[in-house]
């Protein structure tokens, strides 16, 4: 029987780390949903794009890899009663069997509502962080090679440097 994950992440932007966790996953399954958390964020400094630009930005970097086939990208828009996201969850996206992730809050709703979750491991968390490369991207440092090329390139040809820096400012700067 084909076996399918779910992989949600914020993905601001999506980066190595994340890229690492999803090839893991695709050796132990055969579908993969990538659902894109927080999808009507954008233009602020920690949610700089949009779900659509985080969506192109995921499959410009799968089209650099072999899973591209095996998986759908999906937005996802939060709600504010946690105590029912996994059914919105559900809802929202095509069936799956388990999740992967290791933000605590998506591990306790998903246990709560019975679904299995599996962790994956942490790579180079310090410099695979969007956080981490959102900093840099504000402070002109080397933040490019810490997501696929794809992505870098997709980043450059929106402006996205400027918009964030620009989302970053105060009016007296
Ligand atoms: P994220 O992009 O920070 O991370 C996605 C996943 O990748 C996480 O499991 C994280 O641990 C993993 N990861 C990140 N860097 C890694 C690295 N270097 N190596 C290995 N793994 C790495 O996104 P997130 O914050 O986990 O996204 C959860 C989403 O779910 C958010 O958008 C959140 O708003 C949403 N959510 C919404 C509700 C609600 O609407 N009520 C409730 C729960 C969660």
């Amino acid at each position: 029987m084909i076996k399918r994950a779910l992989y949600i992440g914020r993905f601001q932007p999506y980066h190595l780390g994340h890229q690492a966790v999803l090839e893991k996953i695709g050796r132990e399954v055969d579908e993969i949903v990538i659902v894109i958390g927080s999808a009507q964020e954008s233009h602020t400094p920690e949610n700089p794009f949009t779900g659509g630009e985080r969506m192109e930005m995921i499959y410009a970097a799968l089209d650099e890899s072999d899973l591209r086939e095996r998986c759908v990208v999906t937005p996802l828009q939060d709600i504010k009663r946690n105590c029912v996201w996994a059914s919105h969850l559900r809802s929202m996206v095509p069936r799956f069997d388990v999740v992967y992730s290791n933000n605590p809050l998506v591990v306790q709703l998903m246990s709560e509502a019975s679904i299995e979750i599996r962790r994956s491991p942490m790579y180079q968390r310090e410099q695979y962080s969007g956080t981490a490369i959102r900093k840099l991207m504000r402070e002109n440092g080397e933040w490019s090679g810490l997501v696929p090329d794809a992505v870098a390139a997709f980043i450059k040809e929106i402006g996205g440097l400027e918009r964030l820096i620009s989302v970053s400012k105060s009016d007296s700067d």
